[in-house]
């Protein structure tokens, strides 16, 4: 096998532990993803490459799949250690912006306006991992980023795919034998597609269209769990959750709603919407969000601005049955 997983834990999120790929290349080695900037996750990191008999200083690539804190915000650690040079889909520079205030108030009032009391909206702000690691966010977003197209070919025998929608420059990485898949495809979980602050993106529909890209017999090594034997089985299986979730915000929709509203009404694999913490309420708000979105652009719902957004089912109901997919 030409790569290993080191299993980093990530304190204090729910989802336990990240995985992080180490690969061989021709000067050294790489590192896909590299953990969350935490005592415990770097210690782990240290000492896993210590195992491999790995020195830090042997690290010369990081092919980071996207900016989220648990993927991204050890690099400025890394730095320190070793001088690695540093990868990102050229979608996550470009189009994420780097004022993290600015992002984080930006959501606040988008939610507020889609029904979210005021209080959800403003303790998201406190609990958002941009206001928790925003120290190390700020650190990692001074390194200098090499922005990779999508079907680059990489050193490490790696080849990027770009696979917008859980973050708009999602980036995946295919070798001989299979694919990095970061957050895009989970072996357990759907990945939790939300709204972002970037005009005419449609966040659902991208990640549908890059779901066919990974949408191949091989193996998937994915960032939070283990190993997926066969991406088109899971890929088809993500697909359809999607599909039944379409049809489940059109079931709703019978009268005027905020998003809010539709997130309340929703089925949740998590539990009731009302049990959820803030940070999940945050979640299934962008989640409903992200579907709204899709059903507007496919001509099935239609908002109405008045205080806030509310979304009908637009006069047109004849292909409730053909959601179309993209
Ligand atoms: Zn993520």
């Amino acid at each position: 096998m030409s790569f290993t997983r080191l299993r980093l834990p990530l304190p204090g999120m729910e989802l336990g532990h990240v995985n992080v790929y180490l690969v061989k290349c021709s000067d050294g080695y790489g590192l896909v993803d590299v953990g969350l900037a935490t005592y415990d996750s770097a210690l782990a990191l240290l000492r896993g490459l210590k195992q491999l008999g790995v020195r830090p200083g042997e690290i010369t690539k990081v092919f980071v799949t996207h900016f989220h804190a648990d993927h991204i915000t050890l690099a400025q650690f890394l730095a320190e250690v070793s001088s690695p040079d540093f990868h990102i889909g050229e979608g996550e520079i470009s189009r994420v912006a780097s004022s993290f205030d600015d992002l984080a108030k930006m959501y606040a009032e988008e939610y507020k306006r889609h029904g979210a009391p005021a209080e959800v909206a403003e303790a998201f702000l406190k609990v958002h991992p941009m206001s928790r690691f925003r120290k190390s966010f700020e650190d990692v977003w001074r390194l200098q980023w090499r922005s990779v197209r999508d079907d680059e070919g990489l050193d490490c025998g790696l080849r990027a795919i770009s696979t917008p929608g859980h973050t708009p420059g999602h980036t995946v990485y295919a070798a001989a034998h299979g694919i990095f898949t970061g957050d895009h495809v989970l072996p357990k979980i759907t990945p939790n597609i939300s709204w972002y602050p970037i005009p005419g993106f449609n966040p659902l529909k991208e990640y549908l269209k890059s779901l066919k890209k990974v949408a191949t017999n091989k193996r998937g090594y994915p960032a939070h769990g283990d190993e997926i034997g066969n991406l088109a089985l899971r890929t088809e299986e993500l697909v359809r959750h999607h599909e039944e979730r379409l049809r489940e915000v059109m079931a709703v929709l019978r009268e005027p709603m905020t998003t809010y509203q539709v997130a309340q009404k929703i089925s949740w694999d998590a539990g009731p919407f009302e049990q959820f913490d803030v940070y999940n309420k945050i979640f299934a708000i962008g989640e409903a969000y992200s579907h709204l979105l899709y059903l507007e652009e496919a001509g099935l719902v239609r908002r109405v601005e008045k205080d806030k957004v509310y979304w009908l089912p637009a006069e047109r109901r004849d292909n409730l049955q053909n959601i179309p997919l993209p």
